[in-house]
Order: structure tokens, then C-alpha cells, then sequence
């Protein structure tokens, strides 16, 4: 058996992995790290399984995701891929919660559980939030989110405040909330479980390695993810190095990382080859990317460089458009998982992406997360209670 442990990105320091700390006295980020080879035999067998932890599409990983038996899990996972006009999509929104948010979130709770937690809390866009408030509540923690005020989606705020979270309001952007929960989980002795928490990153690569599974272990050209605080990007080059270095996978697929314009300091380092980390007040209507100092902007640099990846922005027009095709196939997300599909006709567009490949696209979020975006006035018609208004509408829609 492996023995896991934390180690710093930037300096390589290691720590005991008991130890409750986010990043290192260099201020890097940390990683969950582990030697050894582990042979993916298992993690096939275990798909027939009854037990909850070999259900899970987390732990059925485990022992590359952190090898405990005892874990707090709904199950999770186990999300459906779609095969739609030469295209796959991969639906997280289709977790216990309604979004990718819950492979991260168990993984992390497992280990406040196991680090002796009484409290655990995030900064959140939303889908964090409502993901930490179920995993907490199923775990009998006290759960605290931090979401910036009136800028979250009515449906996650509702979702969250259901599982009995205690919600801090605060009055400024995401970024205003991430810095004052690192704050208070310092001072106060909390649980952080932001995607800065290096657990976070071991579960959401069981997005990438799920997918692989579902395709036989046969990568595809591409996998298209949406790009906010950078968690998936980074846990997606985690995922592949580790298949790849495992032998699981033969061959390495590119990671396209797509951004909201409003909300692109990603795409803008990226242009000019990550020789600066840009910083910005965001705004796009995509509110689960609305982020303008991704976290795990480290960990994503090298994610985009061990894959040969890229990063697109797209503008909110092309968001919504794309959406509104991906509602069309009957499949529907939330505003922020359509940024894929738009980059993906700009990508080919370009030529960037060719007609031959297999491209994949994770879909992050479920249609039901942001209801004010699915509204479509243009589909209701108001009607007397007779058999002719029925008729006088239908016969003027085709
Ligand atoms: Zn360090």
C-alpha cells in the first residue's frame, strides 16, 4: 500500500497527510501525492458491486483518490455520457447535488471527519456551497458558506439553506469571499473545503477517469471543461498524468480549458504564455466561472502544459446560444457547463479542432441550478379555457 502524503508545488516540501493546512510555508499550493504503481484491475470489478463505496464513482478509485474504507460518501459519481452529433458529453451535473462539485466534496469531508472537524465551510459561487451543505449534513458537521451577496443563483442559495447551512452574505465579489473564509477558517479553527483543500482536487479527478473507464480506457482527442477557479483544470492534468504514469492510459489527451470573456484572466496569462497571472473583476452571466483570481492558477498552468492544452474564452452570447443547443438535445445544463460547446465551434472553427477527433465536453451543472437562465417567455402563451385558442396557437406555431 502506497502512503500518502501532501507535498508543495512550487517547492516540493512534503507534510504528514493528518496535517490540517492548505498550502505550504512557501505559500504553494499542495498536492496529494503518492509512490508506487496501482493497477486499475479493480476499479472495473468493482462497477458490479453492491457496497456503497464501490458504487461511488469517487471511491471506487480509492486507492488514487486517498485509501481509506471509512468514508463519507451519498454514493457519488457514476454520471451519464452522451452521445449527441459526434460529440460526448459528460454530465456532473447529474451528482446527488447537481453538480461536479460533489466528487470533491466527499473526499473532503472524509477528511475533516477523519482530521477530527467539528465545522467545515467555503467561499462558493453556489454549486460549492450546496455540496458542502449536504456532504455536512450527512456527516453531522456544522456547515458555514460565504457566498457574495446577490450574486449567487437563486436556486443554489435555496438548495444550500435547505441542508441547513448557516449563509454569510458578503457584501462583495466571490474573490472578497474566498480571502475572508481563509481568514476565518485560520482564525477560528474551521475546516477549509474550498478547492484550495488539496482533497477537493483527488476526488474531481475521478470525473476524468470515470469518462476513461466509460470509454474502455481509450482516451479521446480532447476533454473541454469549463474554467473558473481553475479546481477542474487542475484536477483534470492531475487525473490524465496519473493514468498516464499508471499505465492505465497509453496515450494523453488535450485539455481545452474554456472561459467566460468577462471573467478570463486564465485566457489572458495563457496568451501571453502564463508569463503573467492576471487578476480581474468579473462579471459574466455564467455565474459558477464568475472568478477573477483563480485559486488553482498554478496547478492549472501545469495542466495545460503536461496535456497540450489550451485555453478559449467565449463571449456570454455564444454561452447562452450554445445553452440553449444543449437544452435542444433534450440533455440541458447550466449556463456556465454550456461555455464547452461554444468553445468547441470556435475551436473548430479555427481549425483548431478537427472534424475526426473525439472531443468530450464535462458538462458541470444541471439545468435546475440557475432557473432564471432557462426562462424563455417566447414559449408561453397565455389562453381563454376553449378548444379554439388552442388551435389558434398551435396553427400559428408550427
Ligand atoms: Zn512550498
Amino acid at each position: 500500500m502506497s502512503v500518502e502524503r501532501l507535498q508543495c508545488v512550487t517547492c516540493s516540501r512534503t507534510y504528514d497527510i493528518m496535517d490540517v493546512r492548505y498550502t505550504c510555508d512557501c505559500d504553494g499550493l499542495l498536492s496529494v501525492e503518492r509512490s508506487g504503481i496501482i493497477d486499475r484491475d479493480a476499479f472495473d470489478d468493482r462497477r458490479t458491486s453492491r457496497a456503497d463505496i464501490d458504487r461511488s464513482g469517487v471511491w471506487r478509485f480509492r486507492e488514487a483518490v486517498l485509501n481509506l474504507d471509512k468514508v463519507v460518501t451519498h454514493p457519488e459519481g457514476g454520471t451519464r455520457l452522451y452521445r449527441r452529433n459526434a460529440l460526448l458529453f459528460k454530465h456532473e451535473g447529474e451528482n446527488p447535488t447537481g453538480s461536479f462539485k460533489d466528487r470533491g466534496m466527499t473526499v473532503a469531508v472524509t477528511q475533516a471527519v477523519r482530521v477530527g472537524a467539528t465545522a467545515v465551510a467555503c467561499a462558493s459561487t453556489g454549486n460549492t456551497s450546496a455540496s458542502l451543505a449536504a456532504y455536512a449534513a450527512q456527516a453531522g458537521l456544522r456547515a458555514i458558506v460565504f457566498v457574495p451577496s446577490g450574486k449567487i443563483s437563486s436556486g443554489k442559495l435555496a438548495q444550500t439553506l435547505a441542508y441547513g447551512a448557516t449563509c454569510l452574505q458578503v457584501r462583495g465579489d466571490f474573490d472578497a469571499s474566498m480571502r475572508l473564509v481563509r481568514e476565518a477558517c485560520d482564525r477560528l479553527g474551521i475546516y477549509l473545503v474550498n478547492s484550495i483543500n488539496p482533497f477537493r482536487i483527488e476526488g474531481q479527478k475521478t470525473i476524468i477517469w470515470e469518462l476513461l473507464q466509460d470509454l474502455a480506457w481509450e482516451p479521446p482527442d480532447w476533454i473541454v471543461v469549463p474554467a473558473g477557479n481553475l479546481g477542474n483544470t487542475s484536477a483534470f492534468g492531475k487525473a490524465l498524468r496519473e493514468a498516464f504514469a499508471y499505465g492505465w492510459i497509453t496515450r494523453m489527451p488535450r485539455l481545452a480549458s474554456i472561459q467566460a470573456h468577462g471573467a478570463n484572466p486564465f485566457y489572458r496569462s495563457y496568451r501571453e504564455s502564463f508569463a503573467t497571472r492576471h487578476r480581474i473583476s468579473a462579471e459574466t452571466i455564467a455565474s459558477a466561472i464568475r472568478i477573477g483570481d483563480p485559486v488553482s492558477y498554478d496547478k492549472a498552468v501545469a495542466a495545460i502544459g503536461e496535456t497540450r492544452g489550451i485555453v478559449e474564452e467565449v463571449t456570454d452570447d455564444e454561452i447562452m446560444a450554445a445553452k440553449r443547443e444543449i437544452d435542444g438535445m433534450g440533455i440541458g445544463c447550466e449556463p456556465a457547463s454550456a461555455a464547452t460547446l461554444a468553445g468547441v465551434k470556435k475551436l473548430h472553427a479555427a481549425g483548431v479542432m478537427k472534424e475526426s477527433e473525439q472531443i468530450v465536453c464535462v458538462l458541470t451543472g444541471h439545468i435546475l441550478k440557475d432557473p432564471e437562465a432557462n426562462y424563455r417567455p417566447e414559449n408561453v402563451v397565455e389562453i381563454d379555457p376553449t378548444i379554439e385558442a388552442v388551435e389558434k396557437v398551435l396553427s400559428s406555431r408550427n
